[in-house]
């Protein structure tokens, strides 16, 4: 029998984690007739390859970089919340010509918070992709003041206008502090290019930073050094990755096994 197929659509996506998880799931589920793999698509390709995907033997994708937008306009069932965001990184081929899509970074968001979202204030850098994930989801999750900066400030203020929050000229302390920023992505300190230095961090309850880099960003280090309770990029990873396997696969997703595969992943790459 030909094997169920899952992949990741992106463009460039070669350095997608989600292969190495999402397989080391699907065999810690027992799904050994499952393969997960690269989707290499581009952008003036995507509407024409995803429809033809289910007649591949896909029974669904995980949609990244650039093509979130482009997914959510493609579904035939996008979901409230990955309407409101405007932009799906799952997609289930439900029936012929039937698309689910679905935004998981934005619940696995609030389930990774170290802190209760309810009538918390938070402190969002950023305004691309992610942090309108980010706004959507902790306004949704009850937090009751949510404040976002962007380096660029009218993209803030497009952000707040159409999700809610209050665009901000600079950082004010909070609950929560959510960096949805692509600072820190190089390994070096992201102080200079954030409005906040490592010695305010104390003014925040906790931190989330949504970057990820093999030894671990110079942010989250920073904070959990001052003994903040943090979440780094990684756990957000794992946790939207989780969430889409089961939208997948109507199973549970083995979480553990996933966390081990990422940490191999990392430890690899260090080495190289
Ligand atoms: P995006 O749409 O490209 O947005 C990038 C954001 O970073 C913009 O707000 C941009 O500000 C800001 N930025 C870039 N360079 C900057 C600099 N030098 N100084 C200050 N601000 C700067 O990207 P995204 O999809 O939101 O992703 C952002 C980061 O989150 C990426 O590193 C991505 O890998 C990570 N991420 C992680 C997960 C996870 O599961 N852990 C999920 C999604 C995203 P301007 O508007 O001024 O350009």
């Amino acid at each position: 029998m030909a094997a169920t197929r899952l992949g990741v659509l992106g463009w460039p996506v070669a350095h997608s984690r989600s292969p190495a998880i999402q397989n080391a799931a699907l065999a810690a589920a027992g799904l050994s007739d499952w393969r997960y793999q690269l989707l290499p698509v581009a952008p003036e390709l995507f509407d024409e390859v995803v429809p033809a995907l289910p007649d591949a033997g896909f029974a669904g994708a995980n949609v990244t970089i650039p093509h979130k937008g482009a997914a959510l306009a493609l579904a035939t069932g996008p979901t409230p919340r990955a309407r409101a965001i405007g932009a799906a990184n799952t997609l289930v081929f439900t029936a012929p010509g039937e698309i689910a899509a679905d935004n998981t970074d934005a619940p696995a968001l609030v389930a990774a918070l170290p802190v209760a979202a309810t009538g918390a204030t938070a402190l969002v850098l950023g305004a691309g992709g992610s942090a309108r994930a980010a706004v959507w989801a902790l306004l949704d999750a009850g937090v009751e003041q949510v404040t976002v900066w962007n380096r660029t400030p009218e993209r803030a203020a497009a952000l707040c206008s159409e999700l809610g929050g209050t665009p901000a000229a600079g950082a004010r302390p909070a609950d929560i502090l959510v960096n949805c920023t692509s600072v820190g992505l190089d390994g070096g300190s992201p102080f200079d290019r954030l409005p906040i230095a490592a010695g305010d961090l104390t003014s925040f309850g906790c931190v989330v930073d949504l970057v990820y880099t093999p030894a671990g960003t110079v942010l989250a280090h920073e904070a959990r050094a001052r003994g903040l309770p943090t979440v780094d990029g990684l756990e957000l990873l794992i946790g939207q990755g989780a969430l889409s396997f089961e939208l997948f696969t109507g199973r549970p997703a083995p979480v553990a096994a996933m966390r081990a595969a990422v940490a191999g992943e990392l430890a690899a790459a260090d080495g190289r």
